[in-house]
């Protein structure tokens, strides 16, 4: 198998119409691999690591809807799913069990490309989004969505408002903010407490990365606030 190409599982057990499906997505440079029920689906995903599902779903064994919940509990892959006319009420289920489009049979194979094509395009463009998750300042990485922090790969750990914190800063680098700015985002606009809080969170981080690392990454500007530095400290 080629390595380039994308990797299509169909799951059909219509065999004239699996065939076609994968005469025509050969012909068009895809890779694939069929399957013809929803059990032998669940097991030649694991075995192929596909880059995108065909999924039929009426099938033996195992339905499409159900192949599909199992699937979206390992993985974040583009599933069409493939309902005959008429399945209204199915097609809304296809869409909750976590597809991302669907096709009714029976269907012209130019749209199906079409559909195929909008759904690579999706799922690239969510990984991204997934990229402008990651913040980096220095050795230290930030991931948004999984809210860690690491430093040179070892995992700090942090409370989720020291998380909030850093991440604001590190969002900002080599920007002054104030103290009223971090506690508008960090704490919220309707936080009526002491506003030295974002020194005592400043300080529960520098314990944490800045004494711990012994790297500076917060820096105090006396009377206005804190910045999070990237280039080299030169005072
Ligand atoms: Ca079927």
């Amino acid at each position: 198998m080629d390595e380039n190409k994308t990797k299509v599982l169909i799951v059909e057990d219509e065999a004239r119409l699996a065939r076609f499906m994968e005469l025509e997505l050969k012909h068009e440079g895809y890779d694939v691999v069929t399957a013809e029920n929803g059990r032998i689906a669940i097991e030649k995903f694991y075995e192929n690591s596909p880059d995108m599902i065909l999924l039929d779903l009426m099938l033996p064994e195992l339905n499409g809807i159900e192949v599909c919940r199992r699937i979206r509990k390992e993985s974040d892959i583009p599933i069409i799913m493939i309902t005959a006319k008429g399945e209204t009420m199915d097609k809304i289920a296809g869409l909750d069990s976590g597809a991302d489009d669907y096709i009714t049979k029976p269907f012209v194979i130019e749209e199906l490309l079409a559909r195929m094509r909008a759904a690579m395009r999706r799922s690239s463009m969510d990984r991204s989004a997934e990229d402008e998750n990651i913040l980096t300042l220095k050795g230290l990485t930030i991931d948004l969505s999984k809210r860690t922090v690491k430093l040179d790969n070892n995992e700090i750990e942090l409370t989720k408002r020291e998380f909030d914190l850093l991440a604001y800063l590190v969002k900002n680098k080599n920007i002054v903010i104030t103290r009223e700015q971090i506690l508008n985002r960090v704490w919220g606009y309707d936080y009526f407490g002491e506003t030295n809080i974002v020194d005592v969170y400043i300080r529960y981080l520098r314990t944490k990365i800045d004494d711990k690392y012994k790297v500076k990454f917060i820096h105090t500007i006396r009377g206005v606030g804190y910045f999070a530095k990237d280039e080299e400290q030169d005072s």
